[in-house]
């Protein structure tokens, strides 16, 4: 990537304001799984221990906008950072105001600051110029490690970085960030051959704009999940009670015919793993072309794993977004977790195996086989938009090395 990163400025007595992506997941106030913190520890420990002055923003979840709404607070993030890099984390109420200014001049050099949840204000979302403009103010260079909110031009991703270069201050590209960005784009850029994209998860919709750019880019295309259904009532099969998207049929149908017109290979399942209860105690049978009624389609069948698996083991590059069943639920995981091992598989052939973020990299992580891929991304849907093509303004406006 030709955009500066945080190892080529100098941070030391500088304060940095550095956008991080601690949208982790929480229970009763406590996190789940902190690997999205962990993954910015590297631009973190960067700063400090070259005697920069952090100030860390973040959102979590989907407040309402209007203020502090406790169960979206980032105070759980600063306490588990704060173990992380065994030295104190500060934290102050709210992103703006006198409270937040007065912590980030009180820096000294080495220290670490939190900024309570940037999306407590409405002005975040709508990328607001008058309100980015106090937190520009705050430090004296910008740093962009959020690649999981890279695809939105929220204020602390634009505004921000916007005014602080209008201010002549730097703004520059997190290690994470830089490290996404070089495999997601290498791969949509510049292939190793054949290239494979495994498409799966429950909707269609949130994948149709994806589907039609990789037609373009890939040799084979393999769809699993209840997004196969759709698929599948395209062609006027029977898909019983599986999880469909009816009003996304055509939409389905039209990319079985551009993918008929196209070079690519798009693959869809051959047979089922269907079961009467999305439970783990169901009755389960295997379904061959179509599903029966009384019966939901839930993973992909042996046959398919096995036509999936051959055309994933060939591959140089693989790019993989959604399970390929209800892998939650025993014992529906198996074509997720044969498809995971695939990938590993290609990997010590020498492919190049990146793994999209959300639910295929929680069932990666969770089959204990993220270490054996080439990279397993922190952003759903920003993985999505880099494999369609897309450029981001938070990542354009960085400065150039
Ligand atoms: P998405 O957010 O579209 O990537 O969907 C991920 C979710 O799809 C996961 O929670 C899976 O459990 C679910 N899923 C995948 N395949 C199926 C299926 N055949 N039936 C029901 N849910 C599924």
């Amino acid at each position: 990537m030709a955009k500066k990163t945080i190892a080529d400025v100098n941070v030391t007595g500088k304060r940095v304001f550095m956008r991080v992506d601690f949208n982790v997941p929480m229970e009763d106030g406590k996190i789940t799984d902190d690997r999205r913190i962990v993954a910015a520890l590297d631009s973190i420990k960067s700063v400090f221990s070259r005697g920069g002055r952090l100030i860390l923003a973040s959102h979590l979840g989907r407040p309402e906008g209007t203020g502090l709404e406790p169960e979206f607070s980032l105070a759980p993030c600063a306490k588990r950072l704060a173990e992380l890099i065994g030295r104190p984390v500060a934290f102050a109420p709210d992103c703006i105001g006198e409270t937040a200014t007065s912590m980030a001049m009180a820096l000294k050099d080495g220290d670490v600051l939190l900024l309570e949840n940037v999306r407590f204000h409405k002005a975040e979302k709508k990328g607001d110029p008058a309100h980015a403009a106090q937190m520009a103010a705050l430090a004296d260079i910008y740093c962009n490690d959020a690649f999981g909110t890279a695809h939105r031009d929220e204020a602390t991703m634009v505004a921000v970085p916007k005014a602080m270069k209008a201010a002549g201050k730097p703004a520059v590209a997190g290690f994470l960030l830089e490290k996404e960005i070089k495999y997601l784009s290498e791969a949509i850029t510049k292939p190793k051959r054949p290239f494979v994209a495994i498409l799966g998860g429950a909707k269609v919709s949130d994948k149709i704009v994806v589907i039609k750019a990789l037609l373009e880019k890939v040799e084979s295309i393999l769809i699993g999940g209840a997004m196969a259904y759709t698929f599948m009532l395209a062609q006027g099969k029977g898909v019983g009670g599986s999880l469909v998207e009816k009003d996304r049929v055509n939409d389905a149908k039209e990319i079985l015919d551009a993918a008929g017109k196209s070079k690519c290979d798009l693959v869809l399942p051959v047979d089922h793993v269907c079961g009467k209860a999305l439970t783990s105690n169901t009755e389960t049978t295997v379904a061959t072309e179509e599903i029966a009624p009384g019966w939901l389609g839930l993973d992909i069948g042996p046959k398919t794993v096995s036509n999936f698996a051959a055309v994933i083991r060939k591959a140089q590059t693989v790019v993989w977004n959604g399970p390929m069943g209800a892998f939650e639920t025993r014992p529906f995981h198996v074509g997720t977790q044969r498809i995971a091992q695939a990938l590993v598989d290609a990997t010590k052939n020498g492919a190049t195996t990146i793994v999209g973020g959300g639910d295929s990299a929680a069932a990666i992580e969770q089959m204990g086989l993220a270490n054996q891929v080439s990279h397993v991304s922190t952003g759903g849907g920003a993985s999505l938009e880099m494999l369609e093509g897309n450029k981001f303004n938070s990542v354009e406006l960085l400065d150039e090395k």
